[in-house]
């Protein structure tokens, strides 16, 4: 079998082959152009491979809902040349093969549930923390979507009373994103991120914002695993600092096997880097059964 799998990304798309068995035989990369420029990129690399399906991870708003009269087109992104582009129907036309898209973060979140930390668990929420904060969900082996998609990255979180930085978000006073993501470590403390290793206070704050984040994700949707992947995350140190939080702002609330087991609960991603990819290729192993 010869899946398609395209990561579709704000500065670079990565283009991949593989099977529905997570096989992935080639693999490559374009920077996100404008669609005139990229698009003809991508058809050629895939007519050149003659792919049966296709799955996309997209970056968001995209409307990922089959039915919808726009299912497939990417929305008010701030990325303007793609604005209300149809990027499903655009590969359909030029590839005539069976296609699903999701969002990149629900992309990484199915990489993880069929080929890694999260095989076999069906409820799993996939947190990404680097430019941004996006958030993956699967209830009952369903992938969340409702009125548009998630957007949990922006869910608004109090502030620590001793942060003296200030919320980079453009659209929220003290939002997920503005105060946890890698641009807003940067602006507090005036340095890069990956730069801020052993400058604990840095952490111990981070920590608490991720925690905090985590806390509301866990009682509103009630995942039994979470998933850490991104940029900021590649801090390992973060991980004991966020599970020890997340369990003093439980408070004690919820108690389920999976809660008293932190250390399975709270995990990194563990396909290096490459669940996005590999929730594409099993987007496009979907399409071709759908269709069949
Ligand atoms: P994107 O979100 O654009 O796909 P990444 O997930 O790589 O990209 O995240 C980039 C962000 O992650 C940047 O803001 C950067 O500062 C931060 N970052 C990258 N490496 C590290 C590191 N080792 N430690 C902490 N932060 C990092
Ligand atoms: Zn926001």
């Amino acid at each position: 079998m010869r899946l398609g799998a395209l990561e579709a990304g704000g500065t670079k798309m990565v283009l991949a082959v593989g099977d529905e068995k997570g096989n992935i035989f080639e693999e490559t990369q374009f920077p996100t152009k404008t669609p005139e420029e990229t698009m003809p990129l991508m058809i050629e690399w895939f007519k050149e491979r003659n792919i049966e399906a296709l799955g996309i991870g997209c970056f968001g708003p995209v409307d990922v809902n089959e039915g919808s009269p726009t299912y497939g087109y990417i929305l008010d992104t701030p990325k303007l040349p793609w604005v209300r582009y149809n990027i499903v129907g655009a590969f359909k036309e030029a590839l005539n093969v069976p296609i699903k898209i999701d969002t990149d973060v629900n992309g990484s979140c199915l990489g993880e549930m069929h080929f890694g930390a999260a095989k076999g668990i069906d409820s799993v929420l996939y947190i990404t923390i680097g430019t941004g904060v996006g958030a993956g969900i699967s209830i009952d082996g369903k992938m969340v979507h409702g009125m548009l998609h998630p957007e949990a990255g922006h869910m608004l979180i109090a502030r620590h009373p001793k942060d003296k930085g200030e919320c980079v978000c453009p659209y929220h006073d003290s939002c997920f994103e503005g105060l946890a993501a890698g641009p807003s470590i940067e602006k507090r403390w005036g340095a890069k991120a990956k730069d801020l290793t052993d400058n604990d206070e840095v952490w111990e704050l981070e920590s608490y914002y991720i925690a905090a984040g985590l806390v509301n994700l866990c009682l509103s949707v009630s995942p039994k695993k979470i998933i850490l992947g991104g940029g900021v995350m590649h801090q390992e140190k973060l991980f004991p600092l966020i599970r020890k939080k997340f369990t003093e702002l439980m408070g004690g609330y919820i108690r389920t096997p999976e809660l008293s087991d932190m250390d399975s609960y709270i995990v990194p991603n563990s396909l290096n880097d490459e669940q996005g990819i590999l929730g594409a290729i099993y987007l496009a192993d979907e399409a071709l059964k759908s269709n069949n």
